[in-house]
Formats: C-alpha cells, sequence, structure tokens
C-alpha cells in the first residue's frame, strides 16, 4: 500500500512497494515568506514538473548523480528515496533577493565569482542562516559530504548558466538539495524549477520565475509556460 509519507508546500511525497522508491506529486500550490503566503495556482504542479524532469534527466545525461529515476505522468515523477540533508545550498551569479535587501545593495550586480551560502531547512526557525562550522558542529553533515556537494553545485551552476544562456535568460541564482543514498552516497535530490531559482530575461529584464508571485507581478502559470517551451527548444538543439 502506499502512503503519503510527507505533505511539504509544493509537492507530496509517498511510498512505493519499493522502499528505495518514493513517487513524488507536485501540487497546484505556491507559497511565499515561509508558508505565510499560500495560494492555490492552476496548472502549477504539471509545469514545474514537467520543467524539473527534464533539468534531472539533462545534469543525469552531463553525468551528475541525482535521485531522479522518471516522470510518470503530468504531475508525478519516481526518485530515489534519500536522507535530505537539511541544508539549502544556495548560489547566487548576480545579486538579488535577500542578498540585496540584507546587504543593502541594488538587484542585478554581477559578481566576480558566484555567492555560495547555505540555510538550516527548519520550518520552525525559519531556515536560519548557517556556516560550514556550525553545520558541522551540529553533526547536520560530514566535510566530506559539504565538498561533493558543493563541487556538485558548481557543475550545475555552469552547465544551466550556459542552458537558460541559449533560452535567453540569466541564471541569477538557485536553491538546491542533496540527500544521502541507503549507501551514503550524495545526490542532488528535490527539485529545479522556476520555484527554486531567479531567471531573468536576457533582452527584456523580466522575472521569469517565483518572484512573479512573491512581488505580485502577474500570473505564474504562463510565465513558467513560456520557460518550459524555450527549455524544450534548447535541449532540440542540444540533441
Ligand atoms: P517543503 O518541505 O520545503 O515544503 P516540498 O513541498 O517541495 O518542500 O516537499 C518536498 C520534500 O521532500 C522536501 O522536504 C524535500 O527536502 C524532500 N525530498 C526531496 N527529494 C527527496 C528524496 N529523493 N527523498 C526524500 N525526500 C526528498
Ligand atoms: N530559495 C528557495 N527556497 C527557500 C529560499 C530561497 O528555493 O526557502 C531560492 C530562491 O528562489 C532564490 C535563491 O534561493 O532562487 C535565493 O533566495 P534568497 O535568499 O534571495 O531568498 P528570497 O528572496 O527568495 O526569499
Amino acid at each position: 500500500m502506499e502512503k503519503l509519507i510527507y505533505e511539504g508546500k509544493a509537492k507530496q511525497m509517498w511510498s512505493t512497494d519499493d522502499p528505495e522508491v518514493l513517487r513524488v506529486v507536485y501540487m497546484d500550490q505556491a507559497t511565499a515568506l515561509n508558508g505565510k503566503k499560500k495560494d492555490q495556482i492552476r496548472g502549477k504542479g504539471e509545469v514545474n514538473n514537467e520543467i524539473s524532469s527534464l533539468i534531472f534527466e539533462y545534469l543525469t545525461a552531463k553525468g551528475l548523480k541525482t535521485h531522479f529515476i522518471k516522470k510518470l505522468s503530468a504531475t508525478e515523477e519516481l526518485v530515489k528515496k534519500v536522507e535530505i540533508v537539511p541544508l539549502e545550498m544556495v548560489t547566487r551569479n548576480v545579486s538579488a533577493g535577500h542578498f540585496a535587501s540584507r546587504f543593502g545593495i541594488e538587484e542585478g550586480r554581477k559578481f566576480t565569482s558566484p555567492v555560495e551560502e547555505t540555510y538550516y531547512k527548519s520550518d520552525e526557525l525559519d531556515d536560519p542562516f548557517i556556516n560550514e562550522s556550525q553545520s558541522l558542529a551540529l553533526k547536520l553533515v560530514t566535510k566530506d559530504e559539504l565538498d561533493v556537494m558543493w563541487k556538485l553545485s558548481r557543475q550545475v551552476n555552469q552547465l544551466l548558466t550556459a542552458l537558460f544562456k541559449k533560452m535567453g535568460l540569466a541564471l541569477i541564482d538557485f536553491k538546491l538539495e542533496f540527500g544521502r543514498l541507503a549507501d551514503g552516497q550524495i545526490v542532488l535530490a528535490d527539485e529545479f524549477s522556476p520555484d527554486n531559482c531567479r531567471l531573468w530575461d536576457l533582452k527584456t529584464k523580466a522575472h521569469m520565475d517565483k518572484d512573479v508571485y512573491r512581488r505580485d507581478l502577474g500570473e505564474l502559470t504562463p510565465v513558467y509556460e513560456e520557460v518550459l517551451r524555450r527549455l524544450k527548444e534548447a535541449l532540440k538543439e542540444e540533441a
């Protein structure tokens, strides 16, 4: 019997017959401000599932280790079950969002080399910023695991910055999650969609990501659908 083992802000995780495999259901829900702003958004689950599946397939084809097995249906995918490392690994190529507000600078400043930050994944604590020695002291992760996670994050940044550029989009920043397989191997987990990255149109500078929702800039689903359309085109060119 399949059981709902977790319902988060955007996805449900279901057990399957195989104890090492989970079924992910992408929901039509958007949240911001750690869940304080929350809305049902028709079509969001489907488009995010499609974008994330294509991106995980792309990264897997480039040799990166991920949890992804396959897309199952419009809103579902199968993934390898992992023990999530409770860290949100953020990479920033250009200043935006909290980086800009925290340090009192404008959005859009390109960094000479990417900024790397970690946040402790805890809804109760509001995902506080955490540094390496704090993560090690709390035994959330080992130094070797952190090294692997940053190495994978840098590979993701290189591959996806180039891919999004072909789509006429700048990859401003993004958040990744990693997990441990049963044998301890670290793999990229969760999702990659406009929900957890910032994408700016190279020509118009328009926001093509969740900032449309966070900042009430208009309808979200058509924007994500345009990202998906461009992604499919770029992947066709690559093939
Ligand atoms: P949140 O928990 O932040 O509200 P979601 O709604 O996206 O986020 O829920 C998905 C949850 O499943 C997240 O907590 C994420 O860390 C976790 N997760 C992602 N991939 C896997 C996996 N392969 N195995 C186990 N848990 C996973
Ligand atoms: N991000 C995320 N989940 C979070 C916090 C941030 O996916 O709980 C992503 C966000 O979409 C952006 C990047 O991480 O691409 C950096 O976000 P930032 O710290 O600027 O916070 P925000 O302004 O998005 O709250």
